[in-house]
């Protein structure tokens, strides 16, 4: 891919305080994601998906939160690292948007949709009420939400889980941003309804040229929408490849173990293998590879030094001292 990210992080850490000292969630992670392109993030709960997202927001929680000095995140070739909250507040839900596993979180339950979305254009793009209106019409019925001109007059609690889902991706692609993030935005839908919002999902990618974060923690999922996959663990990004290279040919004992531990609908089930033992919490990370009280393949040297991440030059990684790229 040659032509500049849209969305570029590097050497991203963000900290956050408790019993009087910062812990670190996210650690040095770099990521580039392209026009067209979906990157999935895939890792455990509690590995740092969320907070890398967050953090690429600027919605790390100022009190008990921080990004660390050294920290960039390039929006559009533009830094957004120490912005004020104006500033960010600009490009928020303008040039980069983000959906959420519940749509309540992004929805006003005493606004009604259109009123909503007819908001976000009018602060954003400057419209005036009757532009915001018939705009606001257009992208509900562009996420195919059924009778759209008759639902703007209804609040968010009229609309089931799926079209609720389908609302809150009309508000966050309603100024045409360049950047989607989604953080396991169909993990609460059942089977079919996902389906159907990542259909959509992938068909407004195409159409708009977004640069798609896809964060979940299904591989399923990964394996139907991602072009590229950033496996993440304890706050790092451990493997990285096109999402065939990492399901065909897994190099790291983490991708591996969850390659073996989640069900995929592509293809058939082989027995499940659990992993072992838990997701270090922030307060708990060593000096040695995170993954190395877990791992068959460890040794000495993993629980003593931080793998790096080997690159092959052509977007393939893998943070291990054993199975390494050679
Ligand atoms: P994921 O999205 O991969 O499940 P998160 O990014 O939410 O994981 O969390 C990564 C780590 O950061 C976890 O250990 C979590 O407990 C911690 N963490 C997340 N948000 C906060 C916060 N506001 N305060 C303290 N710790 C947090
Ligand atoms: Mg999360």
């Amino acid at each position: 891919m040659t032509d500049a990210p849209l969305l570029q992080v590097e050497n991203l850490a963000v900290e956050f305080r408790s019993g009087g000292a910062w812990h670190r969630a996210v650690r040095g992670v770099d990521l580039a994601v392209h026009r067209n392109e979906t990157l999935a993030v895939v890792g455990e709960s509690g590995s740092g998906k969320s907070v890398t997202a967050l953090a690429a927001m600027g919605l790390v929680p100022k009190e008990t939160g921080r990004i660390v000095e050294g920290s960039r995140i390039r929006l559009e070739g533009r830094d957004l690292v120490g912005l004020s909250e104006r500033e960010l507040d600009r490009v928020r839900g303008d040039r980069m948007a983000m959906i959420f596993q519940e749509p309540m979180t992004a929805l006003n339950p005493t606004m009604t949709v259109g009123a909503q979305v007819s908001e976000t254009l009018r602060a954003h793009r400057g419209l005036g009420a009757e532009a915001a209106r018939r705009e606001a019409l257009r992208v509900l019925e562009l996420v195919k939400v059924p009778s759209a001109a008759r639902r703007l007059a209804d609040y968010p609690h009229q609309f089931s889980g799926g079209m609720r889902q389908r609302v809150m991706i009309a508000m966050a692609l309603a100024c045409q941003p360049a950047v989607l993030l989604a953080d396991e935005p169909t993990t609460a839908l059942d089977v079919t309804i996902q389906a159907q919002v990542l259909a959509l999902l992938e068909d407004l990618k195409r159409e708009y040229g977004l640069a798609v974060l896809f964060i979940t923690h299904n591989l399923g999922v990964v394996a139907l929408i991602a072009d590229r996959v950033a496996v993440m663990y304890a706050g790092e990004i451990v493997e990285t490849g096109t999402a065939a290279a990492l399901f065909d040919s897994p190099r790291h004992p983490y991708t591996e173990a969850l390659l073996r531990s989640m069900p995929r609908v592509d293809r058939d089930i082989g027995a499940l293998e659990p992993i072992q033992g838990n997701v270090p919490s922030i307060r708990e990370i060593g000096a040695g590879c995170a993954f190395a009280p877990r791992c068959p393949h460890a040794q000495d040297r993993c629980r003593a030094e931080r793998p790096t991440l080997a690159d092959d030059g052509a977007g393939r990684g893998v943070r291990c001292w054993v199975r390494g790229l050679a």
